[in-house]
């Protein structure tokens, strides 16, 4: 069991985002109490989900539990979710605690399972290099790579992190696997006797940055003061990406634009430089389905090539969740043809 803890302060926020009080209150997370916020405790048995974007973290808590009057309180309505604000720049820290506490209780939960049908000997798990999450491997097949849900990387059985895989994920905005960040979009707009501003933060992929670029592009050029910006924006989008990646956000802008045969060419340099890459097989099965939906003549074959490059990714790393989702949103999707 991990034997860390963490102590750090924090804040409710409410549906809009505010913080509910104007003063932080105390957090501590250990393997013994769960999570005590200020008065109250959550227990790591009753999380069910943890995300967090910068200084937020949001708790899904599982349905139908006790909780504390401050905890119950600050619910979010009609949702059994909780949001915080974590103070000090410890948000991360918090968020890998909670994991590494809720991973650990489950591969225990699992272990013990097994050990009562007298199949212990059949439990393995493996510990992610990057968050140190625990990451039950029973009954998954051996494959060159394994996904941690919890910090979204891709490491071999080496426990060697895959190239830049700690940037590289799948985008919440446009689902496609790429270099994903926090990205800013500024509007100016003209008034009748001012000009203002409106800015807001985005946390996406380079292939959406770059629209939310192109979109904003022109409108801030009328001002002088949108211009800088707009070269900070387009600095960003261009630095710090992988050679090992290059043409990716382009091929994957191609793809969800309808061009798959110029996106093809692109991920086919693409795969010849990452041949076993889960996310970019990923990606190629994505656009393919897309393709499937727009082309009335060739939709089988597209449909069939979409499903190969799915499989393929998960030949090269079993337990990739983006693209075990697909495949059960997929499934779900053949049937509903097949009944109507
Ligand atoms: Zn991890
Ligand atoms: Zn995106």
């Amino acid at each position: 069991m991990p034997s860390s803890y963490l102590n750090f302060r924090f804040r409710y926020l409410d549906t809009q985002g505010k913080p509910n009080s104007f003063f932080y209150r105390q957090a501590r997370i250990d393997e013994g109490i769960g999570i005590r916020l200020d008065t109250d405790t959550i227990s790591i048995a009753d999380i069910h989900e943890v995300s967090r974007y910068e200084t937020h973290i949001a708790l899904i808590l599982r349905p139908y539990i006790s909780l504390g009057k401050s905890i119950a309180d600050n619910i979010i309505p009609n949702t059994s979710s909780l949001i915080i604000e974590v103070a000090d720049d410890l948000a991360a820290d918090a968020k890998s605690a909670i994991d590494q506490h809720r991973s650990t209780w489950e591969v225990y939960l699992k272990k013990d399972e097994l050990i009562k049908q007298n199949k212990g000997y059949l439990f393995k798990a493996m510990q992610c290099p990057e968050c140190e999450a625990w990451i039950d491997q029973t009954d998954i097949k051996e494959t060159p790579y394994i996904y941690c849900k919890y910090c979204e990387i891709l490491f071999d059985k080496h426990n060697e992190v895959m190239p830049k895989s700690e940037n590289y994920k799948v985008c919440s905005e446009c689902n496609y696997y790429n270099r994903v960040q926090s990205y800013p979009e500024f509007h100016f707009y003209a008034l009748p006797s001012h000009t203002k501003a409106k800015y807001q933060k985005h946390y996406c992929c380079d292939t959406c940055a770059q629209r939310y670029h192109e979109q904003t592009a022109w409108r801030n050029g009328l001002y002088l003061v949108g211009i800088p910006f707009n070269i900070y924006l387009k600095n960003k989008m261009s630095k710090g990406t992988s050679q090992l990646y290059e043409g990716l956000t382009e091929a994957n802008r191609l793809a969800q634009d309808g061009n798959l045969k110029e996106a093809d060419v692109i991920y086919s340099a693409l795969l010849m430089r990452n041949e076993t890459h889960p996310g970019i097989l990923y990606n190629l099965g994505l656009a393919h389905f897309k393709a499937a939906q727009d082309s009335d003549e060739n939709r089988i074959l597209h449909l069939e090539k979409s499903y190969r490059y799915f499989e393929k990714s998960l030949d090269m790393c079993s337990n990739y969740q983006p693209t075990l989702d697909f495949l059960k949103f997929y499934k779900g999707l053949v049937w509903k043809v097949r009944v109507n």
